[in-house]
């Protein structure tokens, strides 16, 4: 995934998908799709505390949960709100891995709507940066 970084000057404020919240869910959202090539600007506030399950609950209607199956909330279809949130409830276990799977479903479902909705983005991976010169050190991206 390209990762970049817009600094003053920089008048490059198209993006295809928003993610707010970095967190375990977010991140592997706004991986996928950078990774599918779509333009996704991070939004991370930092030092929150974690999401609690059921926030913003899943279900089968809108009249009693937030979300459909694919997170994506009832009353808005461009959003999707990803996360532990979208549990009902929580086992004895760790939800990570659950909630990653059902991130990753739910990537998979707003990449087809960006392409439905036919969003002027390079659909191809980028393409790997170029040597740096040997005389400079590689800046971590
Ligand atoms: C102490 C602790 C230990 C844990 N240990 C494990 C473990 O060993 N194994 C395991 O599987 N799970 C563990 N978990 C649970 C795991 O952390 C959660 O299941 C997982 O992080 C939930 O992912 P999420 O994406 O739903 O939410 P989060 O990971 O909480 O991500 C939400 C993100 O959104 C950001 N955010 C919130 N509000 C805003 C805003 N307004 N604007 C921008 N950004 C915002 C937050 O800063 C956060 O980065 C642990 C949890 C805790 C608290």
């Amino acid at each position: 995934m390209r990762v970049r970084r817009n600094g003053p000057g920089s008048d490059d404020t198209r993006w295809d998908a928003v993610v707010v919240g970095a967190g375990f869910a977010g991140s592997l959202v706004a991986q996928r799709l950078g990774a599918r090539g779509w333009r996704v600007l991070v939004l991370e506030a930092g030092r929150t505390a974690p999401t609690a399950g059921g926030t913003h609950l899943m279900g089968d209607a809108p009249g009693t949960s937030v979300v459909d199956q694919w997170q994506r909330c009832w009353d808005h279809p461009n959003l999707y709100a990803v996360g532990c949130g979208s549990m009902p409830s929580l086992g004895t276990s760790n939800p990570s891995l659950t909630m990653a799977a059902l991130a990753l479903r739910s990537a998979e479902r707003i990449h087809q709507d960006l392409l439905a909705l036919r969003r002027p983005a390079a659909l191809s991976a980028p393409s790997p940066p170029s040597s740096p010169p040997s005389s400079s050190p590689s800046e971590p991206s």
